[in-house]
């Protein structure tokens, strides 16, 4: 080893998570050091996310972390399924009190990393290698990596690992390896996630329920707009030429007399829809936080928010251990996330019966269709669709 570094809490991962934990850390005067296998370059243009529901940008602004998205990001409070050829519009936002606010994951992550490395000068190292941790079951674990410049390797001795390392990383192993359960779900469904370079077609999210397959419309900014397209998992991208692509989407979602504004086509890629779940959340002095812990396809757009409701409750739980000598929230951690965490699985099944309904087979497709009635024809069955569409009183 020729480094030894020593701090509180080694968060790795520099997404969603891991940066809005070592922010608050770094605010309450709790040492960090923030380990990233990619690039500052790259974290800042890898493109993902958008939907931050209100809860969530009200966290961030707690935090000092929303200026630019409050200034910038739009709001949206409705959108509209589109199925037998008509629109139906949810006004989730009438019904609930809260928006959705959209703001680019890369943009998100660009501000937190200005704030925590540009100006509040906290110590993030990018390009690490060869993450691992060690002895996290005693009261002074430690990590070690490679430096991406020198070869050499390093170590930094801490009172807690955050795992925020993501879907692929390396800390989820350390708690399936030791007792935690690994509870996966596999739709049998394929999305191809696509960016087109073409101003939005409507001004609202648009669900395009189809018996050719789910198709959907989301506004990214006013030159750019995110499509998805259900196709087999799987599938091979090559075959999705551009004008495929394009007349598919016409097909599933624009209306009679309307065209969808086309561009090009800047993100193309086969998702395979299917969860997980690590239970749990925490082993020994790690705790796992967003997608280390648990992956929950786009269908309802709520991974982010779900990755930055643990990083605050993690947040304030290594607070409460610091500053009162109460280690109790820690204790309480995993189940604490877990409960939103399984609220928000959930919600992702019943809008995946939905969307995917129409397209396998009559009986599923009759299923659907009476859901669709029932949320549209009660405004009870919309309120609880809403609170759960927006994350609002999802605690429980
Ligand atoms: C196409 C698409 C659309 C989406 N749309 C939405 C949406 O609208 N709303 C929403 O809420 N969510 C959405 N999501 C999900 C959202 O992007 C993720 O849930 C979110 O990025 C999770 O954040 P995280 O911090 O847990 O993980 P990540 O963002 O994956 O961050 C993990 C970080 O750890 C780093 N890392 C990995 N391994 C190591 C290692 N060994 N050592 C050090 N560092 C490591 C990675 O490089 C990465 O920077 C979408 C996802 C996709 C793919």
């Amino acid at each position: 080893v020729s480094s030894l570094i020593n701090t509180q809490v080694a968060v790795i991962g520099a997404g969603p998570a891991g940066l809005a934990l070592a922010n608050v850390l770094r605010r309450r005067g709790i040492g960090c050091v923030l380990l990233e296998a990619e690039t500052r370059e790259f974290i800042e243009g890898r493109p993902r996310a958008g939907f931050i529901e209100e809860w969530a940008v009200r966290a961030l602004e707690r935090h000092g972390l929303a200026e630019r998205l409050l200034r910038e990001a739009q709001r949206h409070t409705a959108f509209e399924f589109r199925f037998e050829g008509a629109r139906h519009l949810v006004d989730y936002g009438e019904l609930t009190g809260h928006h959705h606010y959209v703001f680019p994951q890369t943009e998100l992550v660009k501000d937190m990393l200005r704030a925590y490395v540009d100006e509040a000068g906290g110590d993030i190292r990018f390009g690490v290698r060869d993450v691992r941790l060690h002895d996290l079951e005693s009261a002074r674990p430690f990590v070690t990596y490679t430096d991406p410049v020198t070869g050499g390797q390093q170590r930094i001795d801490c009172d807690f690992v955050a795992g925020c390392d993501g879907a692929r990383g390396v800390s989820r192993a350390y708690v399936t390896e030791n007792g935690g359960t690994f509870a996966v779900h596999d739709y049998g469904i394929g999305w191809l996630a696509l960016l087109a370079e073409a101003p939005p077609s409507a001004e609202t999210v648009v669900f395009g329920v189809h018996e050719r397959g789910f198709a959907a419309h989301m506004a990214r900014t006013p030159q750019v707009t995110r499509y998805y397209l259900q196709c087999a998992p799987g599938d091979d991208i090559g075959g999705w030429t551009d004008a495929r692509v394009w007349w598919e989407l016409q097909a599933r979602l624009a209306l009679d007399g309307e065209k969808l504004t086309e561009g090009p086509l800047i993100e193309k890629r086969v998702l395979g829809m299917h969860n997980y779940v690590v239970q749990p959340m925490s082993y020994g002095r790690l705790h796992l936080a967003g997608e280390s812990a648990h992956l929950i396809a786009p269908i309802g757009a709520k991974g982010m928010n779900l990755a930055l409701h643990d990083a605050f409750l993690l947040a304030d739980a290594y607070t409460s251990h610091y500053a009162l000598y109460d280690a109790s929230p820690l204790g309480d951690y995993s189940a604490a996330c877990l409960r939103r965490v399984w609220q928000y699985q959930e919600f992702s099944q019943w809008m995946s019966d939905v969307l995917h309904g129409p397209s396998a087979g009559p009986f599923r497709a009759g299923l659907a269709g009476a859901r669709l009635r029932r949320l549209l024809a009660s405004r009870t069955a919309r309120t609880a669709f809403a609170e759960l569409y927006i994350g609002k009183n999802a605690d429980h």
